[in-house]
């Protein structure tokens, strides 16, 4: 039996800790959640990541979603090497930004234009600037669980429903900046129409992930699309998707696509990086061009377009393109689905999966907004998660975070991984259950 080990990954984050703010440079890296000190990362290839210890492990976080068609695929590296040679910024515009750009356009019908900016952050505090700016109005409606990138106005954490005055969800942010930001919970008909029925007139934009990401995977009940739909429609506020996971990620291309819902503005990110820093907003024409440097809403970044992420995100969707690559990727996620499910009945979990993501939640109860997903025992996730780990196999570090299947991620890898979420659901869950 091999014997775990993380020493050398320990010393490292003693060290970090010294320099670097909890050790990380961005705070669900540190495990804390799980009670852990998190490996340290000496490589990555294919559908795997090795540790500076030496451990391997199949990856199911793949840089939260970033790496569709797996680590250090041969193409995207490919190009990133040959963009290297001619420069890595210009801060002038290159003819790749609008080849990339253009293919956007031409996969997504709802952008018409769009701009490239460095994070998916970058991307929604934009798209928020345009809507207030389109519409004249300044309520923004979210829900609670999706996140929207950690800009003051989106870092709203309600969940005390209609009426009550907006929270920060963190320090340092004044009340007056959360003034405008609403959160209501997700798949709750009722609370969105009771809210618009009192201050539907003054809404901006109604920002969301179609399928949320960020409170682990929910499903979007097709009622509650629907009446965001008409709210919109009614009021005359715009819609904002959030497919900074979700864009690239399905068969359809995106989940508005997948799910035929109309929107008016759509951010991106992840994934159109090919593994370098990238967001995008795009949209309707009419919006988009409210943009500097042809209408009044400003916007800038000295790297914004930088080549090496535009060569690394073409290479990327050019691939994501091909019909044998999509069936093969999408294959391998149905593949895991189908065989999760059957395991998700047999020992009465719930596995919720939607285009190559999927979330496992270590309860018997229906799970459908924030709440539900935060009643779930975290004891019982740290210590899952422990054990996988253990038998090499990384999921995502926290139970608000998504998994993802990539090209690389074939039968012989997610069989290797069923067995082993198999044989820790025995051993930790149904113990979990009669204690
Ligand atoms: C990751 C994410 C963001 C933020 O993107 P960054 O590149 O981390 O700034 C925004 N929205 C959603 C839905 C995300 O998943």
């Amino acid at each position: 039996m091999k014997v775990f080990n993380n020493i050398l990954s320990q010393k490292a984050f003693a060290e970090a800790n010294r320099y670097i703010p909890g050790g990380v440079n961005s705070p669900i890296r540190a495990w804390k959640q799980l009670g852990a000190s998190p490996f340290f990362v000496q490589k990555a290839n294919d559908a795997f990541l090795w540790d500076i210890d030496g451990n391997k492990y199949t990856d199911y976080c793949l840089s939260w979603g970033v790496f569709i068609l797996g680590h250090r695929n041969p193409k995207v590296i490919k190009r990133v090497k040959h963009a290297l040679k001619k420069g890595t910024s210009f801060g002038a515009p290159t003819q790749e930004e609008t080849e990339l750009a253009r293919l956007i356009c031409n996969r997504i019908p709802s952008i018409e234009k769009v701009r490239l900016v460095n994070s998916g952050t970058e991307a929604v505090m934009t798209a928020i600037r345009l809507a207030r700016a389109y519409t004249g109005k300044n309520i923004i409606v979210k829900f609670d669980g999706c996140y929207h990138g950690h800009s003051d106005a989106l870092l709203v954490n309600a969940g005390s429903g209609v009426g009550s005055l907006p929270q920060a969800s963190s320090k340092g942010i004044p009340d007056d900046t959360v003034r405008h930001t609403i959160s209501l919970p997700f798949n709750d008909v009722d609370q969105i129409t009771h809210f618009f029925e009192q201050q539907g007139q003054n809404v901006a934009a109604i920002i969301l992930e179609i399928v949320p990401g960020n409170m682990g995977v929910i499903i979007p009940q097709s009622n509650f699309l629907e009446r965001i739909q008409q709210l919109s429609e009614q009021y005359k506020c715009l819609i904002i998707a959030d497919e900074v996971i979700t864009g690239f990620r399905h068969r359809l291309v995106t989940a508005q696509q997948e799910y035929a819902f109309k929107t008016d503005l759509t951010t991106l990110g992840k994934i159109i990086g090919g593994g370098f820093p990238i967001g995008a907003v795009g949209g309707r024409k009419e919006i988009m061009d409210l943009l500097a440097p042809v209408g009044p809403v400003y916007q800038a970044g000295t790297l914004s377009g930088n080549p090496i992420a535009i060569n690394a995100g073409f290479a990327t969707l050019s691939l994501l393109a091909q019909p044998r690559i999509l069936k093969k990727i999408h294959d391998n996620a149905a593949y895991f689905s189908k065989n999760m499910s059957l395991l998700a009945d047999k020992y009465q979990f719930r596995f919720h999966s939607s285009g190559t993501m999927f979330s496992i939640f270590l309860t018997p109860e229906k799970v459908e907004n924030f709440l539900s997903v935060a009643q779930i025992s975290d004891n019982l996730f740290a210590d899952f998660h422990h054990q996988l780990r253990d038998l090499n196999v990384y999921l995502a570090p926290s139970k608000f975070e998504a998994n993802f299947i990539s090209l690389a991620h074939n039968q012989k890898i997610l069989d290797d991984t069923l067995n082993k979420i198999e044989y820790t659901i025995k051993k930790v869950y149904s113990h979990g259950k009669h204690n």
